[in-house]
């Protein structure tokens, strides 16, 4: 409970960014800050949603969730996997489009690095309406990969991304207003 209000003390919020009417929660203070860094990797290993050993992959999302995968997966003994935003993967690659609450997006991941049966654990730093989640979930079962869960650092009361992503078990360290 100390530790969960250290790390939301070095949370900070933007109103307006990137938009009008977005509240952003930046958790880049938490990473400069090696305490809460540390901490949150702690809190992410131990609650973990599924057992460690039903884990064969951490997929990471772009950006941020390339700032929280590749710890924690060095720190599980597990291989990292990117999920990045579309354009940015050399040619051969798996593409989803997806909406977001304004416009379009689109992610890949690179074809064959996953084998069929791979057990994958999605991670980011914020969880919203579960969109973006769902988007590398549908990616990765496409690429032959199983989703098993997700891990968020955030989640933002009001949105309903973990009912959305509920058929699997997902943990997020704090909820934000
Ligand atoms: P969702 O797809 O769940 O609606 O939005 C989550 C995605 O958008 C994540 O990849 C997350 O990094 C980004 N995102 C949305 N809102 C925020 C925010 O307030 N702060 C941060 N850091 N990321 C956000």
């Amino acid at each position: 409970e100390q530790d969960a209000q250290y790390l939301v003390s070095k949370i900070r919020t933007i109103p307006g960014f990137p938009k009008e009417g977005i509240v952003f929660r930046d958790f880049l203070p938490l990473m400069a800050d090696a305490k809460a860094f540390s901490i949150m990797i702690d809190a992410l290993e131990k609650t973990l949603p599924v057992p460690v050993d039903d884990i064969d992959y951490i997929a990471g999302l772009e950006a941020r969730g390339f700032l929280v995968g590749p710890p924690l997966a060095a720190r599980l003994g597990k291989g990292f996997l990117a999920v990045r935003k579309a354009g940015k993967l050399p040619p051969e690659t798996l593409k989803e489009n997806y909406s977001l609450e304004y416009g379009d997006a689109a992610i890949e991941i690179e074809q064959g690095i996953i084998r069929p049966g791979d057990t994958v654990l999605v991670v980011d730093d914020l969880v919203a309406t579960g969109g973006t989640a769902q988007a590398a979930t549908d990616l990765i079962r496409r690429a032959g990969g199983q989703v098993v869960g997700f891990s968020f650092v955030m989640e933002l009361v009001g949105t309903d991304g973990m009912k959305k992503l509920g058929e699997l078990p997902t943990t997020s360290l704090l909820t934000m207003p």
